[in-house]
């Protein structure tokens, strides 16, 4: 009867309460208090305001135990005594689910652990609950009655706001002064992660978020109903702009896919979601607490799944809770481009190639990706940009705050995120050898590329920037073996003009020193996105109207760009290279657009190029049926192993479920390589590997064993090639390989069998 009578006591109070306490909560925390002073009237208030009997507060350290730092109710000498290890206790099970436990008889439940010197014995009712950010837990909040009772979920929800204030608390660094020498919290626990390396190096730097969370500093409300009207404007300020991005399909400045967009539209609705919101308000937090609270509990619990679909909406929905922080606190575009430290470190979800273009380089050392393979734009351009790069690494964003320390390691794809002092060592050393390597690929840098049975084969750079081109000098490579245009096109915020053009292409053959360089014509569309270019909402991006498609469909922008690169020869030779070349025709066609602007050069008695050689991309399957059409026509044929193993094997470069799924120098792969060296030589055309398969040792060893003699890389990739082709005999490899690919299935693994022949050679794979 007793029970029931509180019960309903509390109950009453249970709207007001949260609302009065976080006020009492607030006052306290503008006291001149000490730590432990000020933590101690913390839960005495929070048990006051619930009527219970005890308030305990756990902090989670870096060691995984779960430390009483302050109770009201259990014995005072337990605090900083007792502690319970994650998943060992009703608060260690809280604390590894993440999600609150109410219970009518805490001792019954299987996992209640008996801990003597906090004189817990006569508790029954339990109520406890995580204390989370970004969904992370630091701790555990608890209250208990004596009597045995169920709370309910507005107790559960108060204590849930309440924590939330107390999430901030400790990563604001508050309590630090109460933890012991030697501990930390687990907030700042070093971290490390192992995903997939796209470039050769180690980096070591802070953290900058490229989309940083928005930090709420206001938490308690002044006035609720003021706090809702807030709520209710930004809801409708959110759902009018994404309502707008899918009408006008202006889908970039926010994210490319109309059914992102789609999945935000239906969360903005939600009326759950907004119940929630609007609840947490009721128990007196400000709106953007509220949203930071409810995004708490829907990323821990999310974040237990395992199913991918719903890992994606996780991602939507912080996305979203994001967007709405934002217009919550004025803090319209935070994405951090302005300042960057002097050793920047990009950690994102993701991001496009024009976005990372976006950033100051001479400030950044590495990017850290949540998504992304090894071959999607996004890391071709950090390794053009000579960056560290390391994607598919879970959950970075949510665990790194700006400003952290953190370590890069390209080669092994690890990262370690506020490393030990010993860490930092080991990799101050590695970056030391990674120095010395580099000084010894500098002194093969005018050897012969040819290898020990008398093969010589030419290596080139894969470029983009002139800010690269320099690098030629330190690799003593023979050329360009791919300047992709787009880039300049990329980092522009309006389309260049012809003479904008016109300098930058004369700039790249004046910094190439007469060496060749290949001009490849804009190839965007798909992953590329040029801001100003309204591009239409597709379904499949990589397979639509993208790159010479759009340039033959659109033959001004076509026009303007050959013309630009006949004017930069300036009388003296140049490469033209043709993207996407899908059908026959449509090199033909591009062929007539480039002859018409030689010929209106020479109208307008302007120097014309000594000589124009013009080259087809190997790219999309339907070409290889069709090379006894193109050889014939073609000054030289280059592939784009990106672009054409994805589509052989229906994969998608940037998308890290399937772009590792097949391996590229597997049987079927190689074989359909080994059909373009064959017909190359057949029309006797020069043929280059472009793609970034060039620039791996195993997979250029495959190259050279089917008979190509002529690959394009990323510059950092050149010293390593060039020490593998110093070191080996090509033709015993040539003809076990040639012999594996007749056998077929019955045959030994390419990637073994390669493996096996550098180890016999003691090849530096
Ligand atoms: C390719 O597809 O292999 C290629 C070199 O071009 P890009 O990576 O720019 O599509
Ligand atoms: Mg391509």
């Amino acid at each position: 009867m007793a029970a029931r009578g509180r019960r309903a006591e509390m109950m009453a109070t249970s709207i007001s309460g949260p609302r009065v306490l976080l006020k009492q909560l607030r006052e306290t925390m503008a006291e001149p208090l000490a730590a432990q002073a000020r933590l101690d009237k913390i839960v005495a208030l929070i048990a006051d305001n619930m009527h219970a009997d005890v308030c305990s507060f756990y902090v989670l350290r870096d060691d995984g135990a779960l430390e009483l730092f302050a109770t009201r109710g259990l014995a005072a000498s337990a605090v900083h005594m007792t502690t319970l290890r994650l998943g060992e206790g009703l608060v260690g099970l809280i604390a590894t689910q993440a999600s609150p436990l109410s219970l009518e008889n805490a001792p019954a439940h299987p996992a209640f652990a008996y801990r003597p010197e906090t004189g817990e014995d006569p508790y029954r009712a339990f109520l406890g609950v995580p204390v989370l950010r970004a969904g992370q837990t630091l701790g555990v909040l608890v209250v208990q009655n004596r009597d045995s009772h169920v709370y309910g979920e507005d107790e559960t929800e108060a204590m849930l706001t309440t924590a939330t204030l107390l999430a901030e608390m400790i990563a604001t660094s508050e309590f630090d002064s109460l933890i012991k020498p030697g501990q930390d919290i687990d907030l700042r626990r070093p971290r490390s992660f192992l995903g997939s390396g796209f470039t050769d190096g180690v980096a070591l730097g802070q953290v900058v978020l490229h989309d940083p969370r928005v930090v709420v500093t206001n938490f308690v409300a002044e006035d609720t109903d003021a706090e809702q009207k807030r709520l209710a404007n930004a809801l409708d300020t959110m759902r009018v702009s994404i309502d707008r991005m899918l009408d006008h399909g202006d889908m970039q400045s926010f994210s490319d896919h109309r059914d992102i967009l789609e999945s935000y539209r239906m969360f903005a609705h939600d009326r759950g979601w907004v119940n929630r919101l609007n609840e947490a308000i009721e128990n007196g937090l400000t709106a953007e607490a509220a949203v930071e609270r409810v995004q708490n509990d829907t990323r821990a619990r999310m974040m237990r799944s395992t199913d991918p679909y719903i890992k994606d909406r996780l991602h939507d929905l912080d996305d979203l809770a994001n967007r709405l922080l934002r217009i919550l606190t004025g803090d319209g575009n935070s994405l951090g481009h302005k300042e960057l430290p002097e050793n920047a470190i990009l950690i994102a979800r993701n991001m496009g190639p024009a976005e990372l273009l976006e950033y100051d380089r001479t400030r950044l050392r590495a990017v850290v990706l949540e998504e992304a393979a090894a071959i999607s734009h996004v890391a071709i351009i950090a390794r053009s940009l000579g960056l560290v790069a390391v994607g598919q690494i879970e959950n970075i964003v949510s665990v790194s705050e700006s400003g952290d320390d953190i370590i890069v390691d390209g080669a092994t794809g690890a990262v370690h995120l506020r490393p030990t002092p010993e860490m930092i060592q080991v990799y101050v050393d590695k970056v030391r050898l990674g120095a010395k390597r580099r000084a010894h690929y500098l002194e093969l840098k005018d050897k012969p590329s040819v290898t020990r049975d008398g093969h010589a084969i030419t290596l080139y750079h894969n470029s983009g920037l002139v800010a690269d081109l320099p690098m030629l000098q330190d690799t003593g490579a023979a050329g360009v073996g791919l300047f992709r245009t787009e880039l300049q096109f990329m980092i522009a915020s309006k389309l260049p003009r012809l003479d904008e053009q016109v300098a930058l292409y004369s700039e790249a053959i004046r910094l190439t020193e007469g060496k060749p360089i290949v001009f490849r014509l804009l190839d965007i569309g798909g992953d590329k996105v040029i801001p100003y270019l309204r591009a239409e909402a597709e379904e499949n991006p990589a397979m639509g109207f993208r790159s010479l498609r759009l340039a033959l469909e659109r033959p001004g922008l076509l026009r303007i760009q050959v013309r630009a690169l006949l004017k930069a020869a300036n009388g003296g030779p140049i490469k033209i290279l043709v993207p996407m070349v899908t059908d026959a025709w449509e090199f033909r066609a591009t062929r007539v657009v480039v002859n018409k602007e030689i010929e209106r050069l020479r109208h307008a008695g302007q120097p014309v190029p000594s000589k124009v050689e013009l080259g087809a991309m190997i790219e999309v399957p339907s070409l290889l049926f069709e090379l006894d059409q193109v050889l014939p026509e073609a000054d030289f044929v280059s592939i784009g192993s990106n672009d054409l193993i994805m589509f052989m094997t229906a994969a998608d470069r940037g998308n890290k479920r399937v772009a590792k799924a097949y391996d590229p120098i597997a049987l079927p792969r190689l074989r359909a390589l080994k059909h373009i060296v064959d017909m190359a030589r057949r029309y006797n055309v020069p043929l280059t590997m472009c793609g970034e398969l060039a620039g791996r040792t195993v997979e250029s060893l495959a190259l050279l064993s089917i008979g190509m003699n002529r690959l394009s890389m990323s510059p950092p990739a050149i010293g390593p090639i060039k020490e593998m082709i110093l070191g080996l005999e090509l033709e015993p490899v040539q003809r076990s390989v040639s012999a594996a690919l007749l056998e077929g299935a019955s045959g030994p693994p390419i990637r073994e069998l390669l493996l096996e022949w550098a180890e016999k050679q003691s090849l530096v794979i």
